[in-house]
């Protein structure tokens, strides 16, 4: 069977629907098709300044959501990014083949340092992609499935496999990148042209999947539309609108088109409110289940410890054979 790997950050208290939409939604659905490998990259998770008890403790969470969403320990290899030594030893090797030029074209970087300024923001967050390069080429998967703000560093992955392959012998699996592209991009409800991001400066635009039900359908109700009337979906003139039925869409499973139909002669406030209860009647089960994996950890830490088993296994065997090929004395 082919492999895929993906990975989620452990950066805030939740995941919100852009990753669960965007990212772990299609995971669940790969693990009937691919062998498959989910990873928290936790590693990632140091390249701003954070908190180490907050972080822990998001990793154990991080993970916990993922069962809860529906990754299956049975068939899926899920570990925590710090466990497996071999990513930062790779990352070394294919930080030397990549070019400076290339790694400052990375636009998140730009991105995520505008805001301090290149001066404050770290050497790790500018070698991230990187790292993350190192995290996927270290399993050799077929299948990378992301949304689309890391189509960019997928790209940056391939490119390095190739040349590492040319260079030397051929060593990874090029990678393609799926994107699922009705979900791949959720936009912030405040502001409906930019992503849904963990990191945003404001929460009042995100939903986190775990969110009591009195703050969604808030935020639900409080997300910013436009001044005509028509539900209908039009990316251009209608952002608002359009993530609203995008999101009803992906959780029902009534395609737009027909979601417009429905809504004929209807207003924002009869579509919010029914975004907010399906949102609310999905958040609510996750919940439990969630709670479940943390009040009794011995499943999860099963699974983890597995996971790390499976994975140092693959792991350490790419990474003897890159040792061998750039002419490092066996370690
Ligand atoms: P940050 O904005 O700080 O990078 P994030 O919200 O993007 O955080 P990640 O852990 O970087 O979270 O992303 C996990 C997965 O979720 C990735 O596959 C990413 O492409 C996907 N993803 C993130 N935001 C969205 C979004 N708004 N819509 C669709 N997919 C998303
Ligand atoms: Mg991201």
């Amino acid at each position: 069977r082919q492999r895929a790997l993906s990975g989620i950050q452990p950066t805030s208290d939740s995941f919100h629907l852009g990753n669960y939409l965007g990212a772990v939604r299609q995971w669940v659905q790969l693990q009937d098709e691919f062998e498959t490998f989910y990873f928290i990259p936790n590693m990632h998770g140091i390249t701003t300044p954070h908190d180490p008890k907050a972080l822990r403790e998001r990793t154990v969470f991080a993970a916990a959501q993922l069962l809860a969403l529906g990754v299956d320990p049975a068939r899926s290899t899920m570990f925590v990014q710090s466990q497996i030594p071999e990513h930062a030893e790779l990352t070394w090797v294919l930080s030397c083949i990549t070019g400076f030029g290339e790694a400052s074209r990375m636009t998140q970087f730009k991105d995520k340092s505008a805001k301090n300024g290149t001066d404050s923001s770290s050497v790790g967050l500018f070698t991230y992609p990187i790292l993350m390069a190192a995290d996927i080429l270290l399993y050799r998967p077929q299948l990378v499935p992301v949304g689309e703000d890391q189509r960019q560093h997928l790209e940056l992955t391939r490119n390095l496999a190739q040349r590492f392959n040319t260079r030397f012998k051929k060593t990874f699996v090029v990678p393609e990148a799926y994107i699922v592209s009705d979900t791949a991009k959720i936009y912030d409800l405040q502001n409906p042209t930019a992503k849904m991001s963990k990191s945003a400066e404001s929460d009042a635009g995100l939903i986190s999947i775990l969110d009591d039900p009195k703050v969604i359908a808030k935020r639900v109700k409080s997300a910013v539309t436009d001044t005509e009337r028509e539900i209908r979906f039009d990316r251009e003139n209608k952002p608002g609108v359009s993530n609203l039925l995008t999101i009803e869409s992906a959780f029902t499973g009534t395609s737009i088109p027909d979601l417009e139909l429905a809504y004929e002669g209807k207003g924002y406030g009869d579509l919010k409110t029914r975004v907010a209860d399906v949102l609310v009647d999905f958040a609510t089960p996750l919940r439990g289940r969630v709670q479940g994996y943390l009040d009794d950890r011995s499943e999860l830490d099963k699974v983890l410890t597995a996971g790390r088993e499976r994975a140092r296994e693959i792991a350490s065997r790419t990474l003897a054979d890159v040792y061998d090929r750039v002419g490092f004395l066996a370690p």
